[in-house]
């Protein structure tokens, strides 16, 4: 075919638009945007969830990272207990799992606990939360644009289903796409990790077959596997025997009997690069190297792992998992250091104690916050520029090594459910949402049982405050 020929081409979609009204639109459907639908939806607005795949859980699900992470404080104590954390809907997702049978008791990952979670329990617990709130779920439906107006406010987004376009227009629209997409699509300002280099994707698998008590006997019940395994996995890659890029793995047992979860992959390019999933070529690269080593990972463990000799890989993520890719811009930018230091802030609408857990380079790097946490405050959510638009979720504004801790499933459990009631402040009271007050954002979740306190007299809003 002759390269002249596309000056002939137009772009063409004859199926009729489709059009809805709604007063909160949520984009994406995982921890964060089922919260913030759930909230917004309690709150008696009209609210529609537009979620690419058939089924919430974004990273959590179709990532299959499998644990919720982030509930619990961390301890140096090796006796230490569960000590809760984080409250509202975060601890009422992880009930309902529980009384669904879909997750585990807690797990000791290093000096805290993380919960294992079933995918498809976790599916079907969305729905009925949803369902039960009257949230309208439009299920198969991509976003691939923003309606705009005036250049800064978005007003909705037209979303691809196999029916045809959907217009949808919304007096307050929340991008809980884990990517930022509709920021980017807007033209908004984003940033994208450090100098542009994102924490490595990694393709989470579980196996079968796994004799399971006689595997925790061997290796203890802590899911980050000893130095003995790391050092095997050096030893054997050196002698050419196995090619596993990722010394230090994450096995965890799950709700299912003999199963584990493995959290295990480093996912590079063939030529030695970090891969971006949002650039289109490196996700497809990730997906086929995600497969190879989940492969070669499976070999390594039903030949040198006590209890996996008869295991097989049973699932990988519908894709591969996604750590980090595009932030936005907040009026504030959660910083390293408050992360570190611990802080807390008058418009604190959720809480952390999960370390900085950075994947990239050989080895994760993991960094405790020990007997303390830190407040992530609303203005985090709140966009710069642009105007009837929140974020929820991992693209919170947030600088690259304090994003390794924030991004966690509880934690963006409690964006999505602060987020959700800052958009029904907006909508009830007919205010933009920079001008939502984060501690009426805090008040509401306190009266819905998130347990973060009452507001520190000395703070000014956004400022940090020593210790509540
Ligand atoms: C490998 C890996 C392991 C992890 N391990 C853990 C762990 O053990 N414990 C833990 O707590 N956390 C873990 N995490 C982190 C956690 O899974 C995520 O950070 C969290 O799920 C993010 O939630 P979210 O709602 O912000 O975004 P996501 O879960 O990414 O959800 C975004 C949703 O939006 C949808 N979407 C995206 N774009 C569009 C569009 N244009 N139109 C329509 N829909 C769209 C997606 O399909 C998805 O459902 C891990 C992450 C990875 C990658």
């Amino acid at each position: 075919m002759s390269a002249t020929s596309t000056r002939a081409l137009h772009i063409a979609d004859e199926r009729p638009l489709h059009r809805l009204t709604t007063q909160v639109l949520v984009v994406g459907g995982g921890a964060a945007g089922v919260a913030a639908a759930v909230t917004a939806a309690r709150r008696r607005l009209d609210v529609t969830l537009v979620e690419r795949y058939g089924f919430c859980g974004g990273g959590a699900v179709a990532g299959m990272s499998g644990t919720i992470c982030g509930l619990y404080m961390a301890s140096d104590s090796p006796d230490a207990m569960p000590q809760p954390l984080v409250h509202g809907f975060a601890a009422e997702f992880a009930d309902r799992m529980t009384a669904a049978g879909g997750l585990t008791p807690p797990v000791r990952y290093g000096k805290t606990f993380s919960l294992v979670h079933d995918p498809l329990v976790w599916r079907s617990v969305a729905d009925r939360l949803l369902a039960d709130a009257g949230v309208r779920v439009l299920f198969h439906a991509l976003a691939t644009e923003v309606l705009v107006e005036g250049g800064e406010r978005v007003g909705g987004v037209q979303a691809f289903t196999k029916q045809g376009k959907f217009r949808i227009e919304a007096a307050l629209t929340i991008d809980a796409t884990g990517d930022a997409d509709l920021f980017a699509m807007a033209g908004l300002p984003t940033s994208t990790g450090h100098d542009g280099v994102v924490q490595n994707p990694t393709m989470m698998f579980r196996i079968q077959g796994v004799d399971v008590d006689r595997f925790l006997a061997a290796h203890g019940s802590d899911a980050i596997m000893g130095d003995a395994v790391s050092r095997k996995i050096v030893e054997l890659n050196a002698a050419g025997v196995y090619r596993l890029p990722r010394a230090k793995v994450f096995l965890f047992r799950t709700p299912r009997s003999g199963e584990l979860l493995c959290n295990c992959t480093r996912i590079i390019g063939a030529d030695g690069r970090e891969l971006n999933p949002i650039v289109a070529r490196d996700f497809s690269e990730a997906e086929i190297e995600g497969r190879k080593q989940a492969a070669e990972y499976a070999r390594f463990f039903r030949d040198h792992l006590a209890g996996c000799e008869n295991s097989w890989i049973n699932d990988t993520g519908v894709q591969v998992g996604v750590r980090q890719t595009r932030q936005i811009s907040g009026v504030k930018t959660l910083a390293n250091d408050d992360v570190v230091a611990g802080r807390k802030f008058e418009t604190g609408v959720a809480r952390s104690a999960w370390p900085i857990e950075l994947h990239a380079g050989a080895r994760p790097r993991l960094a405790w916050l020990i007997d303390d946490y830190y407040e992530i405050p609303y203005e985090c959510f709140v966009p710069q520029h642009g105007e009837s638009l929140l974020a929820a979720g991992r693209c919170l504004s947030a600088e690259h090594e304090a994003m390794a801790s924030a991004r966690v499933t509880a934690q963006c459990f409690s964006y999505g459910h602060a987020i959700g009631h800052a958009a029904a402040i907006a909508v009830h009271d007919n205010v933009a949402p920079r001008h939502v007050e984060g501690v009426a954002v805090r008040a509401a979740l306190d009266r819905d049982g998130a347990q973060l306190g009452s507001v520190p007299k000395r703070a000014t809003i956004g400022e940090p405050v020593a210790q509540v």
